[in-house]
């Protein structure tokens, strides 16, 4: 049997605080499979960035297991982990980071270039993505000349550009239209029928989780099914 896509098991991750120890992640266990789409949704303080970001290596735990494609993430040095990153990972935050001074094609190849694909492959790769998110026309604009929703959409493209196995999307429909919103959402379904990717996406809009292969939510730390309100 093939390795799950993502493996997190008995995911502790714990904030020190003035007001205490808040154990955000309280044996939290996940699994993906390829090609699933599932939803996270939770009140806001649930946990929902902190496991997205576990789950995307930017965060460590104190205890639990992380496997990306069978790979025991945390024994790797933080060098193999930035290469897991940059190869395995797409990760949409929930405000884009998108780099001003870069216009959307240069901030979409980006990703590529630094994996070590030439820059015309990668030049190309970017304004077929551009072209699939309706914004053929804004490769050369930079992230100030483009609305929220444009911004937006050349973040979800700058995170899908190395195709990769996990897609992780931290709220990233919060605050586009409806249509944007659409948009954005059918290519995350393309990514996981057609890529074959696991997508994990924390979201309130529930019209996007009844598409869904599955909806978790957090409890007191731990990963439940979601069973509606
Ligand atoms: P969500 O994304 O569901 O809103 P978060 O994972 O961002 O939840 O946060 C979960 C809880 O952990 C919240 O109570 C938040 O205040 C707290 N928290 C998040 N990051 C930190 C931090 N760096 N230091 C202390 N507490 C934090
Ligand atoms: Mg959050």
């Amino acid at each position: 049997m093939t390795a799950s896509v993502l493996e997190l098991s008995g995911i502790h991750r714990v904030y020190r605080t003035a007001a205490g120890e808040l154990n955000v992640l309280d044996g939290a266990d996940l699994k993906l499979e390829a090609g699933e789409l599932v939803g996270l949704v939770g009140p806001s303080g649930s946990g929902k960035s902190t496991l997205l970001h576990t789950a995307g290596l930017l965060e460590q735990p104190e205890a639990g297991t992380v496997l990306l494609d069978g790979v025991d993430c945390l024994k790797l040095d933080d060098k193999g982990r930035t290469a897991l990153r940059r190869t395995k990972i797409g990760f949409v935050y929930q405000f884009h980071h998108l780099l001003p001074e870069f216009n959307a094609a240069d901030n979409i190849a980006m990703p590529l270039m630094i994996a070590g694909v030439k820059k015309a492959e990668a030049r190309a790769k970017a304004d077929e993505l551009l072209e699939v998110m309706g914004l053929a026309e804004r490769g050369h604009h930079q992230p100030g000349q483009m609305s929220g929703g444009e911004q937006q959409r050349v973040a979800i493209a700058r995170a899908l550009a190395n195709t990769p196995r996990l897609v992780i999307a931290d709220e990233p429909t919060g605050n586009l239209d409806p249509t944007t919103t659409e948009r954005v959402f059918a290519t995350f379904i393309r990514m996981a029928r057609e890529e074959g990717a696991a997508v994990l996406v924390a979201t309130h809009n529930h019209a996007l989780t009844a598409h869904m292969d599955r909806v978790i939510t957090l409890k007191d730390g731990k990963i439940v099914p979601y069973v509606g309100e």
